[in-house]
């Protein structure tokens, strides 16, 4: 089946044509690109970003149609526990979730209705980032406030980054030979916006982004876990601190950006590597987080049986991993340093014999997972 995976931002199209027939990723992977800068005078709507997009596919489909059209979604709130199939009630629904992910929903909506007529006919699947981590417990999605903030905002754990930590806990599964109902373990997706899952009997149990994707690591250009007084103490001190600059502080000029000065994990290891004292604080502080998380979730799935590293740092930083695993002597977990070196689009172990519980590098492939959310919903 040939499936279009899209993933509509508010000033970007990222999308990729995938044949699911077809084996291993070269093959299956007809043509991907990026439209940005909608908003501008050039591409004024999503719908001329997604006719420039099917332009563009034009010659690598060779005559051949799209079958169907995958969407990544960011927030299904408690509404969307699993993919589903797009019509006028789900985009409304999606719509009706804004409020809970204004930079995202929104956005998606409008590539919904805008592939809805660049496509007319064409089958179209919503695959949620919340979905896999609607089987959290109440007592761990619930924050303790008054019920009445649940009920007029929402307010509750959410998590995202869902489709990966699914698709690589299947893969972990699978590489350690065990059933995925004999699955439990720590997965840490560490990209620009990073989160780490405790994942019990191969299901989320607990994960580290809450309400929004702020919450919990610290990330490229994010805080994470902060103390929400810092917020509102320095909000009712400072006039000019408006709620909208408070969380653009958070969002985008926080993390390692705010503590190395750069939020490239590669540039920071490098400036560490050179000496420079900030770069250290900042890897100190994020492997700290990170390990400290991996100790809780251990504890949390009572004994993860593996520890799984994925996304762009989690699968490239060989020294990031070694920071971070660095801190987890006192659980035996041990890497082994030649192996933590290699590099490779295969799942691999990096631990030694004797580590506690295997440590695994496993790549993630959203696209790959959404696209084959979308093939099982409209075969
Ligand atoms: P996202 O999808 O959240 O935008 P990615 O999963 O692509 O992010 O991860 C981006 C991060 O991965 C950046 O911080 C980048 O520096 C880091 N990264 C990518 N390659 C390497 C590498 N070889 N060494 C260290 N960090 C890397």
């Amino acid at each position: 089946m040939l499936v279009l995976v899209i993933n509509c931002g508010s000033s970007s199209v990222k999308y990729q044509v995938r044949d699911t027939a077809a084996t291993g990723e070269e093959n299956q992977v007809i043509a991907k690109g990026l439209v940005e800068n909608i908003g501008s005078a050039e591409i004024p709507t999503h719908t001329e970003a997604l006719d420039i997009m099917a332009k563009a596919l034009v010659e690598p489909l060779h005559g051949k149609t799209i079958d169907a059209i995958g969407h990544r979604i960011v927030q299904g709130g408690d509404v969307f526990s699993e993919p589903v199939l797009v019509t006028d009630e789900v985009i409304t629904k999606i719509d009706e979730l804004s409020p809970l992910a204004p930079l995202h929903n929104p956005a998606h909506v409008l590539g919904l209705k805008a592939a809805q007529e660049t496509y007319p006919g064409v089958p179209m699947v919503a695959v949620f980032d919340t979905a896999f981590h609607g089987t959290m417990p109440e007592h761990v999605y619930r924050y303790a406030v008054p019920e009445e903030l649940v009920e007029k905002y929402g307010v509750r754990r959410y998590g995202f980054h869902g489709t990966s930590h699914d698709y690589v806990t299947g893969i972990a599964a699978d590489f350690l030979g065990l059933d995925r109902s004999d699955f439990n373990g720590v997965i840490a997706h560490l990209g620009n916006g990073a989160s780490v899952t405790a994942v019990e009997g191969g299901q989320c149990l607990d994960t580290s982004m809450g309400y929004t994707p702020l919450a919990g690591l610290v990330m490229g250009t994010r805080s994470g876990d902060i103390d929400p007084s810092v917020l509102t103490s320095i909000m009712m001190r400072d006039p000019e601190m408006t709620p909208a600059k408070m969380d653009s502080l958070l969002n985008k000029e926080s993390g390692l950006l705010a503590i190395a000065g750069n939020n490239d994990m590669r540039a920071v290891v490098e400036a560490m590597e050179a000496g420079d004292e900030r770069a250290k604080l900042a890897l100190d502080m994020t492997s700290y987080r990170l390990a400290k998380y991996i100790g809780a979730y251990h504890v949390a799935v009572g004994g993860a049986k593996a520890l799984v590293f994925t996304a762009g740092i989690g699968e490239n930083s060989h020294q990031f991993r070694e920071l971070a695993v660095e801190r987890l002597g006192a659980l035996g977990i041990k890497l082994d340093a030649e192996a933590n070196k290699v590099r490779g689009d295969e799942p691999r172990l990096i631990s030694t014999e004797d580590s506690a519980i295997p440590v695994l590098v496993v790549p993630t492939n959203e696209e790959k997972a959404i696209a084959e959310a979308t093939e099982a919903l409209v075969a």
